[in-house]
């Protein structure tokens, strides 16, 4: 793993600003200059969207950012966020062959390196065709609503974003904590899309302020609602106060500010002793928030730590800022008479190999095998599903079991001018993964309106 230039964990632990400070010019140059530009890179082949990652490196390791940003540009126009939240130990950097012998060049930082100088250099955007007067929608304006954007107004189509929420970006803005990834550069980089020619319309949710029917006499579609819903462990106790959803936890501190309540209209409970369920970036997120927020946190997962879930680096920054992982437990009942006062668990021990080539967690038995955690906030983080509202509207709209929308290769659902990308029809994933989903399908979109 990479060198992390991160602040001091008594310092960023009292803050929400960002933790990783970025790698200096010098050091990315260098970096760069290690890039053997191969003939066959693989790292291309571990990028979703297919960005030419030696193309770009190339112009770093000379000096030449402006060049670099346009390559990079070409094929992400969400590169700070990109170089901050993707998982590149498992994509680009996971493929580098430098990785084999030696460490894997960082193209993540590289990436957000060059993104931060162009906002500073001041950003170039790419051509706009001309106008084609096709009328697209896109609902939702996360990162695969954001990316189809892009690409269905630089192909000079009539572009309209409708997003539920106050604010454009998904997960990007309610989920993902400042700490990791800042609003301000989020915002930056969703600004650039419009100014492609893209119009954003907030507080508008399709399905009740806009009905289907409305939706549907667009001459394109793209939904990108994102896996919004929540799962619960539907044990004992959950309805007690102090108990939130992940989502819920998050979405009041980054986008409602219940931090800073009541200077803002939405309260969170602050808990002295928070227990997270789960052991994904959604738990390590939920753990990091209320750590900043003064509590004593424990992370209790089911199976041991070398499984969790969560990126490498997003779990060591939750140690290093003193969480504790309890892992081979799992919940079976929140205990508290109206508010949350405690919670029970069960020991797990690791079977046979399951489904996931992973040993199943099963709980043990006998007197020992229970423990109580003391806790005053419980927050769970155990995975989401597809949001339903809109989908479930849209008649003659194919879903599979989990509710998610059925796409072909081309991300097209049942109905030929709608499309879909991102987690309403992969389920929860990533951010490129919801890029690239989005990207292809935009593309088919405009093949189809040039028809
Ligand atoms: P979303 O980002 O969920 O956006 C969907 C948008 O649609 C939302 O803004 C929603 O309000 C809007 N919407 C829904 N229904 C309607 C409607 N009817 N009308 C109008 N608007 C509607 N991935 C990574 O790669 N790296 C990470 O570090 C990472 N960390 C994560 C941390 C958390 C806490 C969470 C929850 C997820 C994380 N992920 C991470 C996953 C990643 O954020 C998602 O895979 C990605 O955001 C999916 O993008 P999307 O555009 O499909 O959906
Ligand atoms: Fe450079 Fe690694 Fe890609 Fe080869 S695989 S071009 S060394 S980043």
């Amino acid at each position: 793993m990479h060198h992390i230039n991160r602040r001091p964990a008594e310092e960023c632990t009292k803050d929400f600003d960002e933790v990783d400070q970025g790698l200096p010019k010098s050091t990315v140059v260098l970096e760069a200059r290690r890039c053997m530009d191969c003939p066959r890179p693989k790292c291309v082949e571990g990028c979703p969207v297919g960005i030419d990652i030696p193309g770009f490196i190339k112009e770093v390791a000379e000096g030449h950012f402006r060049k670099a940003s346009r390559i990079l540009k070409a094929d992400n126009m969400l590169p700070a966020i990109c170089g901050r939240v993707c998982p590149q130990e498992h994509q680009c950097e996971g493929m580098c062959i430098l990785g084999i012998k030696d460490k894997p060049i960082a193209i993540g930082q590289i990436e957000r390196f060059i993104a931060d100088w162009e906002a500073e250099a001041g950003p170039e955007l790419p051509p706009v065709a001309p106008s084609t007067r096709k009328r697209v929608a896109i609902v939702g304006s996360g990162p695969a609503g954001i990316t189809a954007a892009a690409e269905c107004a630089k192909a000079g189509h009539d572009v309209t974003i409708f997003e539920s929420l106050h604010a454009p970006g998904g997960v990007l803005t309610y989920g993902i904590p400042n700490f990791r990834l800042p609003k301000d550069i989020v915002q930056r980089e969703i600004d650039q899309v419009l100014e492609l020619g893209a119009t954003l319309k907030c507080n508008h949710i399709v399905g009740r302020s806009i009905t289907a029917d409305e939706l549907l006499a667009y001459d394109a579609v793209f939904l990108g609602t994102g896996a919004g819903l929540p799962y619960f462990m539907g044990i004992p106790g959950e309805n007690l106060g102090g108990v939130y959803s992940a989502n819920e936890f998050l979405t009041r501190i980054n986008l409602m500010h219940a931090d800073r309540f009541p200077d803002y209209d939405t309260p969170v409970k602050k808990g002295q002793h928070v227990v997270v369920i789960g052991g994904g970036n959604v738990a390590m997120d939920s753990a990091r928030v209320a750590r900043r927020m003064g509590a004593d946190v424990t992370l209790v997962y089911r199976r041991r730590q070398e499984d969790l879930p969560a990126r490498a680096p997003e779990t060591e920054n939750a140690i290093i800022e003193g969480i504790t992982f309890l892992c081979c437990a799992n919940p079976v009942e929140i205990l508290g008479e109206k508010k949350v006062d405690g919670i029970k668990c069960i020991k797990m021990e690791m079977c046979a190999v399951d489904a996931s080539g992973r040993p199943s967690p099963q709980p043990m038995t006998g007197d020992e095998a229970h423990f109580t955690l003391k806790a005053d906030v419980v927050i769970e983080a155990i995975g989401q599903g597809p949001n339903p509202l809109l989908v479930s509207l849209i008649p003659g709209l194919e879903r599979a079991k989990k509710g998610n929308v059925v796409v072909d290769e081309d991300g097209r659902t049942s109905i030929p001018h709608v499309f879909a990308g991102g987690d309403i029809a992969s389920g929860a994933a990533t951010v490129i993964q919801a890029m690239g989903s989005a990207k292809h399908a935009a593309q088919a979109m405009n093949r189809m309106l040039a028809e």
